[in-house]
């Protein structure tokens, strides 16, 4: 016999289940149902398509045994199993790197880490929250050994050899004292009706069953069997049939999580490709969604035989929170990944799914709208990298992001925004590059406001990436107001006469500047401040140039315009000074206080500081 220990974070994990899911005890039974099911798929597969697990007799069922008096309950079935090395690695470590992060980053307050744990698999290491000690006996499919591997979930395991007639895992949960309640037939077979009835192959419950006997005219007890949920693959049953309660028990069955999901979407497609699609948007985004490993959600079957879930090219990568099945009736049981890649019928499929959810996703927005923010706050984010790599649906997806702006409070859509144009508006107008409060301060919307125009605020990191891409809504031209040509769009008569008077000034300014800056020019966009800071068409925004830095990217100096309001007060007072002492001290203020205002430190507080002294000094 070996005794081994768990890995550190395994025993995080099991402290953490046993602590923070007290109230969803219950789920234990769907995850060791679950895991079954996932062995029973794996070597249904093997089955039909490999030698030598063809020439086996395949005889998929899973079986729950109570014992009352002991009270135990084995879940076993007659899936691919596990031998020796198997049993070490999937119950003794954790390998996504995904769950890794997720127990680094819970906080250890046990009620919003219960949150979040509840959105995210528990799996096999939830049966020690109602047992003290659990024992597995596994065969793995084409192996003649068994192992059997036993624990109290404390520090480790034991494991040593065992028999087993033929492949397949049986879990013996011993019940502890909050899991005695699970003691009872009536409950386990509502616990399977409530989380598992829709697992495509028969669970069977042997237990005690009180009968009512007629001719000794009263209840004896018998030991039954009874196949206790309905084993059909769901999603092949007709829409009609299926009730909502249905969706919600097939979604917690695949997903693993316990809340419902917000929305879902069967397809039946019927024609010169046929298939069935089922897809589900969870309440919440998953753990993993921002990590490189994330796992897809939606599994691959053929003709009702499960393929994989582990492509992510089964879906486009913005759409990776869906969880969720695709059957198809055309592809070959025996898919290679190499194939899955390049196949012509699976990226048919593709296509018209990711149509048929943006679609349907129109159809919330428009239909339900509050429905559709909740979908909002968890997965605009995602839907925004759309912008970046789906051309095909850019225009669908314009619509259904949601932004903030000057004129609402919340989320908006840009045809709102559209809708609220004025008529001789010559764009639709947006600021973005840094965070929301330094946006909706910045001087550069001065003249929005005066002249009650609605301003875009994109505040997301991704929104430089993925609006750089995008310079039109429908037939209105996006302009960022940070950039110097939309400064043409305010120009009136009067201003070109404020240019020229300013226009000493200006010179003086450039010269005291130097290299610092591109230009000098009079601003017709600014009311309260004396001076912002814009850039050139094409040039990305000082704060996504501090970040390219940050990053150790090397980036030409780019260097911005500074823009100087003819009509401000400090203005027209340096317009008459002589004192180039002070003017060359203003200019070099006016330039910094421009840079600080968009979040761009100055490049020397010692020197900034002296400077802003000497002008202080004097005014005082
Ligand atoms: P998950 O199912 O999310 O991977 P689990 O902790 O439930 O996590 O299980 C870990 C691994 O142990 C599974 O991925 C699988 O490889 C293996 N396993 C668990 N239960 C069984 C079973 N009944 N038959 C075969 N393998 C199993």
């Amino acid at each position: 016999m070996e005794k081994l220990e768990f890995q550190t974070e395994v025993n995080q994990l099991l402290q953490l289940i046993i602590h923070s899911l007290y109230s969803h005890r219950e789920i234990f039974l769907r995850e060791l149902v679950s895991n079954s099911s996932d062995a029973l798929d794996k070597l249904k597969y093997l089955n039909l398509t490999t030698e030598p697990y063809k020439s086996l007799t395949f005889d998929p069922r899973i079986d729950l045994e109570l014992d009352e008096k002991e009270s135990t309950l084995t879940v076993a079935d007659t899936g691919v199993g596990m031998n020796h090395d198997d049993l070490v690695a999937h119950l003794g470590t954790i390998a996504r790197s995904g769950t890794k992060n997720f127990l680094a980053g819970l906080s250890g307050d046990a009620r919003r880490d219960s949150n979040l744990i509840g959105q995210f698999g528990v799996g096999f290491y939830s049966a020690f929250m109602v047992a003290d000690k659990v024992v597995v006996i596994s065969r793995k499919a084409g192996e003649d050994e068994a192992w059997k591997w036993t624990s109290d979930g404390k520090t480790g395991f034991e494991i040593e050899p065992a028999e087993r007639t033929v492949a397949g895992t049986t879990v013996t949960l011993h019940f502890n004292e909050e899991g005695k309640e699970y003691a009872n037939s009536y409950k386990l077979r509502e616990i399977v009706k409530k989380y598992s009835n829709h697992i495509a192959f028969p669970i069977f419950l042997t237990a005690d069953k009180h009968e009512w006997d007629p001719e000794e005219k009263k209840s004896v007890q018998k030991r039954t069997t009874e196949q206790i949920n309905s084993a059909s693959a769901m999603w092949t049953r007709p829409k009609s049939e299926l009730k909502d309660e249905d969706y919600r028990e097939m979604y917690k069955t695949i997903s693993g999580d316990p809340e419902d999901p917000l929305f879902w979407f069967h397809t039946k497609a019927e024609g010169t490709s046929e298939y069935t699609t089922l897809f589900f948007v969870p309440s919440h985004a998953p753990m993993d969604m921002y990590q490189a490993d994330y796992r897809p959600g939606v599994k691959l079957f053929v003709k009702r035989v499960f393929i994989t879930d582990d492509a992510k090219e089964l879906m486009p990568g913005y759409l990776r929170f869906l969880r969720g099945i695709i059957d198809s009736e055309d592809l070959p049981l025996n898919v290679s990944r190499e194939i899955l890649q390049q196949n012509k019928i699976l990226s048919n499929i593709r296509t018209a799914s990711v149509k048929k959810v943006l679609s349907e996703l129109k159809a919330i927005a428009s239909g339900k709208p509050e429905e559709y923010l909740k979908f909002i706050d968890q997965f605009n984010r995602p839907l925004k990298e759309g912008l970046y790599g789906d051309f095909l649906n850019r225009e669908t997806l314009l619509d259904l992001i949601r932004v903030k702006s000057t004129k609402v409070e919340g989320w908006t859509s840009l045809a709102d925004v559209k809708s609220r144009m004025q008529e001789d508006q010559k764009g639709m107008y947006y600021i973005m590059g840094g965070a929301e409060a330094l946006l909706r301060t910045s001087p550069l919307l001065e003249i929005y406001r005066r002249k009650d125009i609605e301003v875009i605020i994109l505040d997301d990191e991704i929104d430089e990436i993925v609006f750089s891409g995008v310079d039109k809504y429908q037939d209105i031209e996006l302009k960022a107001v940070n950039k110097t040509s939309t400064s043409e769009d305010f120009k009136d008569e009067s201003d070109s006469g404020k240019s020229d008077a300013v226009k000493p000034l200006l010179e003086k300014i450039k010269a005291v500047l130097g290299a610092s800056v591109k230009d000098v020019r009079a601003s017709m966009r600014l009311a309260d401040s004396p001076s912002c800071v814009v850039l050139d068409e094409d040039e990305p925004s000082l704060k996504m140039q501090q970040m390219m830095k940050a990053m150790g990217q090397k980036l030409p100096d780019i260097k911005p315009v500074l823009e100087i309001n003819p009509d401000h007060e400090i203005v027209k007072k340096l317009e008459a000074a002589t004192d180039d002492a002070l003017v060359g001290d203003a200019a070099w203020l006016l330039l910094e206080q421009a840079l600080l205002i968009e979040g761009v430190p100055v490049e020397n507080p010692g020197v900034f500081v002296q400077r802003l002294n000497r002008v202080l000094s004097r005014a005082v």
